[in-house]
């Protein structure tokens, strides 16, 4: 039973005085689309024995719930096509004002005319939907498998649904770089923020991502030239860093791991849809929490291992693109350990 007290249980605090809050789960590392950045397309997938069944994710950020996270993010993969998943949004859904937050879902978007009525009654109230392009062929090539149409059917499904969505775009030299502009006027149109992303280096691509690689210091100087940017104290718990566009009136957000290192302020941690506990998304030391389920550890114990992780949580990460090696930083893929 989830005592009402934890309603004010503080935060963990790692070696370096950051509370640790927020909590990433990656639901599945499956996906209905293929992104060039983010996954090849013969990609192979963890046998699903090897995934954490709903209820162990239940478990898990149960626990962290008792250990003071406020807000959980559910991703992946595509966390909406993971069999079942509302059964899992319901169960954290219940846990809202009962020490938790916030419960929100970064998604490719593909699956929200059916979802978005349902997340919304279970708590669900902002979204992350993530589009790079506006051109339909373009998104076609980006994704190799998603259709833009459906995917701007489920956004409209989701705002008619209640639920406020941010836009996300990884901005790709000489891909979507010179639409930028249009696509974040088109946001702020349609009353969503919109955040613009530097690729990182994670997992085996068949691409180049030194040619995928756009620094956002050169997309904020283009944008400068045609918009005026304010900075903006605004904040959501996450790495972003915002700015208001005066023309349109909306907030720009900027994540930038590569050319500005937000490391100082991380408040969060990712649970792998496998089990593991990555204290830093750039950095290979973990925590395997589903061998703690699987040796029947609950309550106290398994909080106790999680103390023991977040007091390993590291200074920061070394991502870096360079000219002279094309390997990744780290070898999982992002849709493993959830992005
Ligand atoms: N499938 C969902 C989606 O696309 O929104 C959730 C998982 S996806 C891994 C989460 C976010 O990570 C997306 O916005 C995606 O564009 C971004 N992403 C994936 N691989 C990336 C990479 N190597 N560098 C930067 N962003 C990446
Ligand atoms: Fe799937 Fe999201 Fe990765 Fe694209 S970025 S392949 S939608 S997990």
């Amino acid at each position: 039973m989830l005592d009402k007290s934890l309603k004010n249980i503080a935060p963990l605090i790692d070696p370096f005085g950051r509370a640790i809050s927020y909590l990433r789960v990656s639901l599945t590392d499956r996906c209905d689309f293929r992104c060039v950045y983010c996954m090849s397309e013969n990609m192979t997938f963890l046998p699903k024995s090897d995934v954490l069944s709903l209820e162990e994710i239940e478990t898990l950020c149960t626990s962290f719930i008792n250990l003071g996270t406020r807000k959980i993010r559910l991703t992946g993969g595509e966390p909406l096509v993971r069999k079942n998943v509302l059964n899992l949004i319901k169960a954290l859904g219940s846990k809202m004002g009962h020490g938790l937050d916030e419960l929100t879902l970064t998604t490719n978007g593909s699956q929200l005319s059916r979802f978005s009525d349902q997340l919304y009654d279970y708590g669900v109230r902002r979204v992350n939907v993530s589009i790079d392009t506006l051109k339909p062929e373009l998104f076609k090539k980006i994704t190799r498998w998603g259709d833009l149409d459906k995917v701007l059917g489920g956004l409209k499904s989701a705002t008619k649904a209640g639920l406020k969505c941010k836009i996300n775009a990884v901005a790709l030299k000489g891909v979507n770089e010179d639409e930028l502009g249009n696509m974040i006027e088109w946001a702020h149109k349609e009353g969503h923020d919109f955040t613009v992303i530097e690729t990182m280096p994670m997992g085996e691509i068949t691409e180049d991502r030194t040619d995928q690689y756009l620094p956002l210091s050169m997309v904020r100087a283009k944008l400068k030239e045609k918009y005026t940017l304010t900075a903006s104290e605004y904040k959501t718990g996450g790495p972003a860093r915002y700015v208001k566009i005066e023309e349109t009136g909306g907030r720009l957000g900027f994540i930038t791991p590569l050319t500005h290192n937000f490391c100082e302020s991380c408040n969060r941690v990712r649970l792998t849809c496998t089990g593991m506990l990555y204290m830093c998304l750039g950095q290979d030391d973990s925590a395997d929490l589903r061998k703690e389920l699987l040796q029947g550890k609950t309550g106290l114990e398994l909080e106790n291992a999680i103390r023991e992780a977040i007091s390993r949580k590291p200074k920061g990460h070394d991502f870096e693109i360079s000219r002279r090696s094309n390997a990744p930083a780290v070898k999982r893929h992002m849709s493993v350990t959830g992005g």
